[in-house]
């Protein structure tokens, strides 16, 4: 089942973007299957259950912290992440330098913007991502390499309504990346998409879609 879904998907999903399998609430057997299926980029969003899995499954998968991370626990995971898509506070952001630099390495990050109408949902919002880059305060930042930035649309049956999210996700995406006076190197991923709204994302510009029910089922939270 895991591997048939993977495999349709892959038929879908445009070449040039990547998926990222979420595995989060699965049992390590899900990933195994899906990493005998090929797949080695796994999205995860609690610290403790990746910590738990990552011992329990092969050392060349790229895991991707999606969920939001408490400062407390950054140092947990730092060197054994391939990419944090979820950075959602100034204050996580320079953590994770700090941490990073005393474990000696650098660490990948997304920066997630929240566009949505839901009130709970994490992330910076526009206005205040631009103001981050525009300060110019990424570059005292000496073990953390911003990558791009990580969204979601709001969660309505309103096609239109996720398409602008997207679009808007996109553009601001652009925006920084195409500043030249910010010296932004490696700025290249735009992560958007789930199960529900991913070709919308993709039509939008995205490069990288987290898709977990589709492939795994649903969750039993
Ligand atoms: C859970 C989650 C997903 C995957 O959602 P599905 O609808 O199961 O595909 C994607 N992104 C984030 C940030 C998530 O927390």
């Amino acid at each position: 089942m895991i591997a048939a879904e993977l495999k349709k998907l892959y038929n879908e999903i445009p070449q040039g973007v990547t998926l990222v399998a979420v595995s989060k609430f699965h049992p390590a057997e899900a990933i195994r299957e899906a990493y005998d299926a090929g797949q080695r980029c796994f999205g995860e969003s609690r610290v403790q259950e990746l910590l738990s899995k990552i011992p329990e499954l092969p050392s060349d998968i790229n895991w991707h912290f999606i969920g939001h991370l408490q400062t407390n626990k950054v140092k947990q995971i730092i060197g054994k992440v391939s990419l944090i898509e979820s950075v959602d506070s100034e204050r996580l952001l320079d953590l994770i330098d700090k941490e990073s630099k005393s474990a000696g390495v650098t660490t990948r990050v997304l920066m997630q913007v929240h566009v949505a109408k839901e009130e709970t949902k994490f992330g910076f919002l526009p206005e205040e991502l631009l103001d981050y880059f525009n300060s110019r305060k990424f570059e005292k930042l000496e073990a953390t390499h911003i990558c791009g930035i990580m969204g979601m649309a709001s969660n309505t049956d309103d096609e239109e309504r996720v398409r602008r999210d997207f679009a808007e996700i996109y553009s601001l995406y652009k925006t920084i990346g195409n500043n030249e006076s910010l010296g932004l190197r490696g700025f290249d991923i735009v992560s958007m998409g789930m199960s529900g709204d991913w070709k919308i994302a993709v039509e939008e510009g995205s490069d990288m879609v987290r898709i977990g029910t589709r492939i795994f089922g649903s969750r039993n939270y």
